[in-house]
């Protein structure tokens, strides 16, 4: 069976191909340009020590700097942090910054650490990748299982170690350490504007539309209180530990509330029937969002889904072979690449502002990041209607090109 790696990078072999690509031009972009694994030992409360496994992969530094989150999850390894550094490559060629893509993360449960052995665990981390990131080399961000405070005390350490102040080595981080208002909310609203923008398409707006979220963390609560602000209704929510239904319509207010200061939604009590998250893929709806993790829509449920748009939140939720089921059922898939784009346009804003020494307000910035996400998404879209393929494909052709473009420019 193929990794996530080895997948992605059929994907990409099928964009060439289709958009008439030569592998002496793309070849560069199958494999990433620099891989680093270290340990990161760490003196727990009780006193003992435990040594965790910590990556951060470079997959192209060829459009600028890479750039990609920080993943703290049990289950990290090389091959998922090298799939996800490569779609942030594509990611930011098709949203077009002037980054390459990059990625990291920690094999860690984050909930099962105190506090005090969180923040060991990050400072050890942040000084063993400290050589390979910087403000012009490799730029991370939150990602699953890590949020301001760990890109606060990641800062910390590499302003230590390089002796000043610098807040453009990471993005994501607080406001009063230099982080960009809207950000924290920048992925979820960008996953709002490719619902609008996808409804648009069909002359439809989100009013009435029954959504279903898969996810209810960063991306997927911003996401759900944005689209419910536009009129979407929505009725199913989940995080890992499974759902809550209900046909009407949910509070979703009242479950962001509760998931602030409560992790599962198992305490959480209203008008809804508990579902699990195999259950919930499946319901009948007009959007499913899926802003959990990868591999959540395979060829065991693909033919089982009803929803007829899906806007991946998360970052690879469907399989390639899960992909081809979609599309021969006429289920339009926003791809991840451009709907959840939204979090590395605002964290490359972030970084413009730190590099000026000048800040925007909220209002600019979500001004901007709409009209980064538009442009995107007519873009994709054209290209899409120019080689009648699925969105997905169009996104690959259409990053590609762009990547090939580059390298030519630059030479050998
Ligand atoms: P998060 O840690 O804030 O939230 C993840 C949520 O998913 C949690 O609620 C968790 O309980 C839930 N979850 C985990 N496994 C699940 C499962 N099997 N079924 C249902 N729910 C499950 O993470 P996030 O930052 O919201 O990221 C979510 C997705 O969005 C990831 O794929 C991430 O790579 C992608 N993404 C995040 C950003 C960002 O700015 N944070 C940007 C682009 C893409």
């Amino acid at each position: 069976m193929k990794t996530i790696y080895e997948k992605l990078v059929a994907t990409i072999k099928d964009a060439a191909e289709i958009a008439g690509l030569k592998a002496d031009d793309y070849i560069f972009f199958l494999t990433p340009e620099r891989e680093l694994q270290v340990s990161i030992p760490v003196k727990m409360n009780d006193g003992s020590v435990s040594v965790f496994q910590g990556f951060r992969v470079q997959h192209s530094t060829l459009r600028g700097p890479a750039k990609g989150g920080l993943r703290f999850h049990y289950a990290v390894n090389i091959d998922e942090v090298r799939a996800l550094a490569a779609w942030m490559t594509f990611k930011c060629a098709i949203a077009d910054l002037p980054y390459g893509g990059g990625k990291g993360g920690v094999a860690v449960d984050p909930s099962k650490l105190s506090e005090n052995e969180l923040e060991q665990l990050t400072r050890t981390f942040a000084k063993k990748i400290a050589p390979f990131i910087g403000p012009r080399l490799d730029i991370p961000a939150p990602d699953v299982g890590t949020n301001p405070k760990v890109m606060a005390w990641i800062l910390d350490t590499y302003n230590a170690i390089a002796g000043e102040p610098t807040p453009a080595v990471i993005t994501g981080k607080p406001v009063p350490l230099g982080g960009s208002l809207g950000r924290v909310e920048a992925t979820g609203r960008g996953v709002m504007f490719a619902c609008l923008e996808i409804l648009k398409r069909f002359n439809k707006s989100l009013k009435d539309k029954r959504i279903v979220i898969q996810g209810m963390g960063n991306v997927g609560s911003v996401a759900g209180e944005l689209i419910a602000r536009e009129g979407g209704k929505i009725i199913a929510v989940s995080n890992s530990r499974g759902g809550i239904y209900n046909e009407d319509g949910l509070d979703i207010t009242a479950i962001i509330k509760h998931l602030k200061t409560n992790k599962t939604l198992d305490s959480f009590t209203g008008d809804f029937k508990r579902i699990s998250n195999a259950e919930l893929l499946e319901l009948d709806c007009d959007i499913l969002i899926p802003a959990a993790l990868e591999n959540q829509i395979t060829e065991k449920n693909a033919s089982a889904i009803k929803a007829s748009i899906i806007v991946e939140a998360a970052n690879g939720p469907t399989t390639p072979e899960a992909d081809e089921i979609l599309s021969k059922k006429n289920v339009l898939v926003v791809p991840d690449v451009l709907a959840n784009c939204g979090g590395v346009v605002v964290s490359y804003f972030e970084w413009v502002q730190n590099l000026a020494g000048y800040y925007w307000t909220e209002e600019e910035v979500n001004k901007k990041l709409q009209e980064n996400m538009l442009q995107a998404f007519e873009l994709v879209w054209n290209v899409k209607i120019e080689y009648d393929v699925t969105m997905r494909k169009a996104a690959y052709i259409k990053a590609l090109k762009q990547l090939v473009e580059t390298q030519k420019a630059k030479g050998f």
